[in-house]
């Protein structure tokens, strides 16, 4: 069976786009092909792209700069890359965490941060880091007279529209890039994530969280906690953030907001993943040990990532005697 029949590598985005247009549906953009090659390899797919327009080679979606104010991803940068760069551990731990649980080592030197995003399911891990790093998601559109492109920024929560369905115009949009601020003193964060003891398989729930302190060190002034999946799009558990929010680091403060985010997030249950009541379980769990682990981070300015580092086991009953 043949996965397409051309195969392209441009070498702008102005090329990419003009091709995309110009093929239409019969037309798709791949970086990594870690998720389009598993769904066009579905055999109920109706019908596959013939043209396949690969965007990794395209200078401008390459590259990782930490700049003055703020941190820029290249969409094509693959996960192993983000890992390995020593100051994004300071300066982006929930995303160099969540990276690091991605697929195993031979998906994570090809897989892409774009891919991951564009794909849009709202448990991607590295696309949780970047919404609790408030990330802004660099859009390049081909325009109407085919020849010139524009380029605009916008809040990443505003790229996903459901399950598996981003809000790029069809055949005419990529993405480009994501960039976020550096963070500012006193602030910390972390990923956690729990999946099903067989290695790489479902995660049941991952929870990404940045908290910032303010001048004593002891009060929490912002915090922003994104479990997932919680919703058929990539959200905010807004009432727990409003919970830690003037609230001093402490066992009292984050038991209130395991509470809250108990109450708050409504998890489905799915076959293939674990039970809502099982899940909701698994946010407080996840939220106190990422609260902790960032109030660390935030309070000593030093972060500590253990490697390698696959993402929790689920609970089991504790077997005694
Ligand atoms: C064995 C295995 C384990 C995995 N484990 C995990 C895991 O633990 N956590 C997790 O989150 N994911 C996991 N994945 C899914 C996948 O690896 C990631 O989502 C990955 O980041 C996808 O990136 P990619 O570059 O391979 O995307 P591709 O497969 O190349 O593309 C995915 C989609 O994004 C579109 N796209 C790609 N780049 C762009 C762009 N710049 N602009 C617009 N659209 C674009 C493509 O058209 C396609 O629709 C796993 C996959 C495998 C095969």
């Amino acid at each position: 069976m043949n996965l397409w029949e051309e195969y392209m590598m441009p070498g702008s985005v102005k090329e990419a786009l003009k091709a995309y247009t110009k093929a239409g549906e019969s037309g798709a953009l791949v970086a990594g092909g870690t998720d389009l090659f598993i769904d066009l390899k579905e055999e109920d797919v109706e019908e596959r792209p013939r043209l396949l327009i690969d965007v990794t080679a395209i200078p401008e979606l390459q590259g990782i700069e930490i700049g003055e104010t703020h941190v820029r991803l290249g969409a094509a940068a693959t996960h192993a890359e983000i890992i390995s760069q020593e100051e994004l551990r300071l300066n982006a731990t929930v995303l160099v965490e969540g990276c690091q649980v991605i697929g195993g080592p031979q998906v994570r030197n090809v897989a892409t941060i774009g891919g991951n995003v564009a794909h849009a399911l709202p448990a991607a891990d590295s696309m949780l880091g970047l919404m609790a790093l408030d990330a802004e998601v660099e859009i390049a559109t081909l325009l109407e007279d085919g020849e010139g492109i524009s380029r605009r920024w916008v809040p990443l929560a505003t790229l996903f529209a459901g399950p598996g369905t981003n809000t790029l115009v069809p055949y005419r949009e990529l993405i480009t890039s994501f960039r976020f601020e550096v963070p500012e003193e006193r602030s910390g964060s972390a990923f956690r994530r729990v999946m099903r003891p067989q290695g790489i398989a479902l995660p049941i729930m991952g929870l990404a969280c940045k908290i910032d302190l303010d001048e004593s060190g002891e009060v929490i002034k912002e915090a922003r906690i994104v479990p997932g999946p919680i919703a058929p799009v990539p959200t905010r558990a807004k009432k727990t953030e409003q919970a830690l929010i003037g609230e001093e680091v402490s066992h009292e403060a984050f038991q209130h907001a395991e509470e809250v985010a108990g109450e708050e997030c409504k998890p489905r249950t799915s076959k293939r993943r674990a039970t809502s009541e099982y899940r909701i379980m698994m946010i407080k769990r996840l939220l106190k040990k990422a609260l902790w682990a960032a109030a660390d981070r935030a309070q000593t300015g030093e972060v500590h990532i253990d490697q390698p580092f696959i993402g929790e086991r689920g609970v089991r009953p504790k077997v005694t005697g």
